[in-house]
């Protein structure tokens, strides 16, 4: 590596009031955040990818609110208030990344969500309204929507679904891209003066009385006033004692369906099995409930076994008689732990975290920023 140039030491390689740790949705909207809050400070984000390249640009895209059945399992993880304080958290959120950039420039489309109830989950029909209306009351004081799930089995038929017995719509869902919401932030950050470099991995970061040395694979010690970890999965790379661990999540995509009838985000078995449209293919993910242990894993590879359950499901419960082929597989990382919510917290003065935002990282991501960068 070449002696650094001074026009180098004393422009990319400054010294900054704050640097960002990853560039995931979590890192994007706290630099947005920072820079809106402290025009004249300098912020700075450091990615170990070419691009982003963690669980953002490789999830589902789910403009994710949430299910009835996963809701519940929160109520009994997370207690009420607990629960309904994600979930105003994900309203928020996606109603902000619609407000910042339009629904054509990141692909959104209200299509509503669904989830799919089978016919051993819920045997009476009544018990299953009964919870729909206890939910429908909890959510209107968030969404001021009377009723924002309904059961709507007529559409397991239009859509051509089979072991199905009852289908709940919820009208605040919607999809869209992932990679050109990522893009977008990154643009819009840009465009607010943050820098971002790329390529480039902390190792290891050390606090001192007036700030943070960061050692990295570049030929500098970077030095920041403050720090803030947005590596998700891989914070405890660099914060030891973090209750997060890696899982694994898998996708595949099939080849285009000619007159596909399925349209919008679908959710199954509290939110581990989720299927879309993605215009005429089918975008499935999940199935990590199966296999809890082999998919607490950094590997970025898919598995078989995960894989040949999601074929299953997609041959049996999404595409029955159906032909088609399987175009694309991958996985991602989710920063996961004990406790079903994201960790927002202060490390020392002079460093902080974002993380563990699981599965529901799209909608979070906004409020979490907002959150932390008032913090620091
Ligand atoms: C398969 C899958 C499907 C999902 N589907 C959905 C969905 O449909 N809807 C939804 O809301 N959520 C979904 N999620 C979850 C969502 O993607 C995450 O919650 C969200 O992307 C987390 O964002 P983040 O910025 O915190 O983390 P990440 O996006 O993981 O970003 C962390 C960044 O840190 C970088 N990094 C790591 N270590 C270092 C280091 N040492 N130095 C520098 N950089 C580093 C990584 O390269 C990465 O870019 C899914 C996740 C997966 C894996």
């Amino acid at each position: 590596m070449l002696p650094l140039s001074v026009w180098e030491s004393e422009s990319f390689f400054s010294p900054r009031d704050y640097i960002i740790l990853g560039s995931g949705f979590t890192g994007l909207w706290s630099a947005y955040y920072l820079k809106k809050h402290h025009p004249h400070r300098s912020v700075m984000i450091l990615e170990r990818g070419i691009i982003p390249s963690g669980a953002s640009t490789r999830n589902a895209g789910f403009a994710c609110f949430g299910s009835l059945t996963e809701l519940v399992a929160d109520c009994k993880l997370l207690g009420d208030k607990e629960m309904l304080e994600l979930l105003e958290m994900r309203f928020r959120g996606l109603k902000k990344i619609r407000k910042m950039f339009g629904n054509h420039r990141i692909g959104y489309e209200a299509t509503g969500g669904y989830e799919l109830i089978s016919p051993a989950q819920y045997p009476d029909v009544n018990l299953l309204r009964t919870k729909l209306d206890q939910l429908n009351a909890q959510v209107r004081k968030i969404t001021g929507i009377q009723k924002t799930f309904r059961l709507n089995d007529a559409k397991i038929k239009a859509f051509g679904l089979s072991g199905t017995a009852h289908l709940i719509e919820n009208s605040e869902e919607g999809q869209l891209h992932s990679g050109k919401l990522c893009e977008a932030l990154l643009q819009q950050v840009q465009s607010m003066g943050v820098t971002v470099l790329t390529n480039t991995e902390i190792l290891k970061m050390e606090s001192s009385g007036k700030g943070v040395e960061l050692f990295s694979n570049l030929p500098v010690v970077l030095k920041a006033g403050k720090v803030l970890v947005c590596t998700n999965a891989f914070a405890r790379d660099l914060i030891p004692d973090l209750d997060l661990k890696p899982a694994r999540g898998q996708i595949l995509l099939t080849s285009p369906l000619e007159g596909l009838k399925i349209r919008g985000c679908f959710h199954y078995d509290e939110g581990f099995y989720y299927f879309r449209n993605l215009g005429n293919r089918i975008l499935l993910g999940g199935a990590r409930n199966k296999f809890l242990k082999e998919e607490e894993t950094f590997a970025a590879s898919t598995s078989a076994p995960v894989q040949e359950e999601l074929e299953k499901f997609l041959r049996e419960i999404v595409l029955p008689g159906r032909s088609y082929t399987i175009d694309q597989r991958w996985s991602g990382t989710m920063g996961v732990g004990k406790e079903k919510k994201p960790i927002i917290k202060k490390i020392n003065d002079h460093v902080y975290c974002a993380v563990r935002l699981s599965g529901m990282g799209v909608a979070l991501a906004p409020q979490i920023g907002k959150i932390v960068a008032g913090m620091m």
